[in-house]
Formats: structure tokens, C-alpha cells, sequence
């Protein structure tokens, strides 16, 4: 992949960054920064640099109108504060605002271009409208640093047109998500656990088809394992239940026996009587929930079973929570996945935006992890194996 050495002497050179700053708002407060912290050390090298920064992102989901609830505002001003140099929201994407903006700039300064998506060309299907808005961003700039891992896999103007119309290179944020990935994904040392939870089994069928061809072990807890309890004829009462998608996963029970892959499922299911955070809770053997019950967490025999196996491995890949983390009385089970990687030693990296955000919300340490991805959708299709446009662009 380039790198942005590639770009050469970026001294006065106009340098158009895609960042992802997709940021929660509160009554236009932002609650978690994460996202433009993790922007700030490819922003600062092409400042130390000297290189004039654009930076391209996009806020919600404005639906290619123009809409001030989806301002960039809040972001320019804490992008300002946590990077200590001045930043101009420009008033529109491409227009006379962005134009102007971009032509006052002196090195080592930047301008933020007001949310992409007002600009209904940037997620077009039609390749010759987002090429037209990708050749309007192209004539602000000289260069293009693709930094906004958690839209790479977007086939979108301001991601994957503009990187053939100018020289582009990956920023370090990407680099970094794109290398931790691989290296928890291909050619992992072993033993290599895979550990997947989340609420549906449907959204993660690309990833176990994939890494189970991969893994030692495969781990399975959270919404999906009771369709995994449901294919061993085990009854799974009110828990969500994907009845579809029983045979698919019969079909995935029986490859993991045959390459020899562990799967590990839980022993105990913490259950309730219904989903909310002070619902009454109750431990049962996997083959004892009751038909009026639903199981919101693994057990704690199985959080002892799943820490003492994932001990062993030398690299973990986890995707999807164990359980409703948000509530504090079903949150175990994730905490002792993420307390096992959290102690080993091993090479763990945790993608998915629920996952990423139970680790924060448990109060575990990020430095304490490999990785922890800042994308969703983009990490998961990384998980599966895809090749994602916006990377494949940037390759040689
Ligand atoms: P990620 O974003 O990390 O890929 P998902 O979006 O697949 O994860 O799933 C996260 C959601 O799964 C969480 O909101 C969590 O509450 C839910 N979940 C986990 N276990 C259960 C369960 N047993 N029943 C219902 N929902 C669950
Ligand atoms: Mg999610």
C-alpha cells in the first residue's frame, strides 16, 4: 500500500485528507472524540510537514442535502482544540466557501470541508456522478491521504474516486487498522481464537465462513449462539433465535468437526424473563432454558471456560459482545473475554462498533489491547476476507 513517504516533499502542497469524524452527538455536543483522536497523528505529520491540509468527512446520515443538524461545526472546533492549530469550516463541500478557504490557506494550517454527504454525488451508485464531485475535490488539492478506515469499505467519491484522479497514499491510521487486521486474520500465530457474539448470526456468517477456515479455536457467545444451541436441539425459550439460519449453522457445527477446529459454546446461559436492565437473573445449564425465559449472557462457568482457553492463544480476533453489555447485570461475559485479552499476551484485536465501545464502556485500558478498530462495517468485511475498495485503490 503507498504511504504517504510516497508523496514526496509535501513543504506548501495542498494535501486532501479522508478522515472519518462520524462522531456521536448529544444537542450538538460530542460525547465520544475517539474518532478525531484517531485522526490527529496523520493530520499532525502533514501539518509538521508543512503541507497545507483539506480534510473531507462526513457527519450522520443527511441524505445528500444540505442540513445544518449535520454540521461539521462541533467537530472543527474540537479538532481545533485537540490539534492546536487553526481550522476553517468551510460553508460547502466544493463550493465558492471551500474554494476560497482552500486558496487562503499557508502552510501548516487546515480547512475542513462541510459534511461531504450534503453533497448527494458522494454516495451515488452512478460512477460518472461521484466522479464529477471527485474531480471538483480534486482541483483543491495536490495530493489525496485516505485516513478514514471507517468508510474504506464505501465505493464512495471522497474515498475511492478522488484516489485516481490525484497521487494517494494511505494515512497511518489506516495503515495501522489495515496491518493489525491482516495480522489477526492471515498467517495469525498459533493457536488463533476467534471469538464472535453480537446480537445476529446472520450478519456474521461471512466472518465464521471465513475464519473458520483459519482458526484453532472458535469461540461463540452473545444473540447468535442461540441459533448455535437451537441447531444441537437444544431448547432456547424467548432468546433471539434466527430459525432460518439453523441449517447454515448445522453446516458451520459440522466444518469446524471436521477441520479439527474447537468450537467452544457455553456451558451456562445467564437467563431473564424479559429484556431489561433490572429483570431478574437466573443461571441455567445451556440445555435447561426455560420456554418463558431468555438468555442474555453466557454463564459464569462458561466466562471461567472461555478466559482459561483463551489464555492459550498467542492470537485472538474478537468480533461482538457476549452478552447485553449495556446492562450492567448481563455484562459479564464480555467483560471476561475482554479481561482475558486485556491480561494475555497475546495479539488481540477487537473490531466492531459495539464490541469496540462495551471494551471503553467496561472500563478497560485501550492500551491494554493490539487493537482496537475504529470501523464497524469496514473491520467486519476485513474479518470476511473482502477486498475493500477504498484500500484496493490505494494499492500498487
Ligand atoms: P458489533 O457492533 O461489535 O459487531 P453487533 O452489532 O453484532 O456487535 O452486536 C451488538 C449487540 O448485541 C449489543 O447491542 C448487545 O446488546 C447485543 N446482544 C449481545 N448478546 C445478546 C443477547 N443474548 N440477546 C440480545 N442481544 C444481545
Ligand atoms: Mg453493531
Amino acid at each position: 500500500m503507498r504511504t504517504i513517504e510516497s508523496l514526496g516533499d509535501l513543504r506548501g502542497k495542498r494535501v486532501l485528507v479522508r478522515s472519518d469524524f462520524n462522531v456521536p452527538l448529544k444537542d450538538g455536543i460530542i460525547t465520544d472524540d475517539g474518532r478525531i483522536r484517531a485522526a490527529l497523528p496523520t493530520l499532525t505529520s502533514l501539518i509538521d510537514a508543512g503541507a497545507k491540509v483539506i480534510i473531507m468527512a462526513h457527519l450522520g446520515r443527511p441524505k445528500g442535502t444540505v442540513n445544518p443538524d449535520f454540521s461539521l461545526a462541533p467537530v472543527a472546533k474540537r479538532l481545533q482544540e485537540l490539534i492546536g492549530v487553526p481550522v476553517t469550516l468551510a460553508q460547502d463541500v466544493t463550493g465558492p466557501s471551500a474554494q476560497e478557504a482552500v486558496s487562503a490557506l499557508k502552510d501548516g494550517e487546515i480547512v475542513l470541508l462541510e459534511n461531504v454527504r450534503f453533497d448527494s454525488r458522494e454516495t451515488s451508485k452512478v460512477d460518472e456522478e461521484r466522479q464529477a464531485l471527485a474531480r471538483e475535490l480534486a482541483e483543491l488539492a495536490d495530493a489525496f491521504v485516505s485516513d478514514g478506515f471507517g468508510v474504506v469499505h464505501r465505493k464512495q467519491a471522497s474515498v475511492y474516486d478522488i484516489a485516481k484522479l490525484i497521487p494517494s497514499a494511505a494515512g497511518s491510521l489506516v495503515l495501522k487498522e489495515i496491518e493489525s487486521l491482516r495480522r489477526a486474520t492471515e498467517n495469525p500465530d498459533r493457536p488463533y481464537a476467534v471469538v464472535l457474539g453480537g446480537s445476529k448470526v446472520s450478519d456474521k456468517l461471512g466472518v465464521i465462513a471465513n475464519l473458520l477456515t483459519k482458526a484453532d479455536m472458535l469461540f461463540i457467545g452473545g444473540g447468535m449462539v442461540y441459533t448455535f444451541l437451537a441447531a444441537q436441539g437444544h431448547s432456547v425459550g424467548t432468546s433471539l433465535l434466527e430459525e432460518d439460519q439453523i441449517p447454515t449453522v448445522r453446516r458451520y457445527i459440522a466444518e469446524a468437526a471436521e477441520r479439527g477446529v474447537d468450537l467452544v459454546l457455553p456451558v451456562d446461559i445467564t437467563i431473564a424473563p424479559e429484556f431489561a436492565a433490572d429483570a431478574p437473573k437466573q443461571v441455567v445449564p445451556v440445555d435447561a432454558i426455560p420456554d418463558d425465559h431468555m438468555g442474555l449472557d453466557i454463564g459464569p462457568a462458561s466466562c471461567e471456560l472461555f478466559a482459561s482457553k483463551l489464555a492459550t492463544a498467542q492470537t485472538v480476533a474478537w468480533n461482538g459482545p457476549m452478552g447485553v453489555f449495556e446492562f450492567e447485570a448481563f455484562s459479564s461475559g464480555t467483560r471476561a473475554v475482554a479481561e482475558a485479552l486485556s491480561k494475555g499476551t497475546m495479539f488481540s484485536v477487537i473490531g466492531g462498533g459495539d464490541s469496540a465501545a462495551a471494551v471503553r464502556l467496561l472500563g478497560f485500558d485501550e492500551a491494554t489491547f493490539s487493537h482496537i478498530s475504529t470501523g464497524g462495517g469496514a473491520s467486519l468485511e476485513l474479518l470476511e476476507g473482502k477486498v475493500l475498495p477504498g484500500i484496493a485503490v490505494l494499492e500498487d
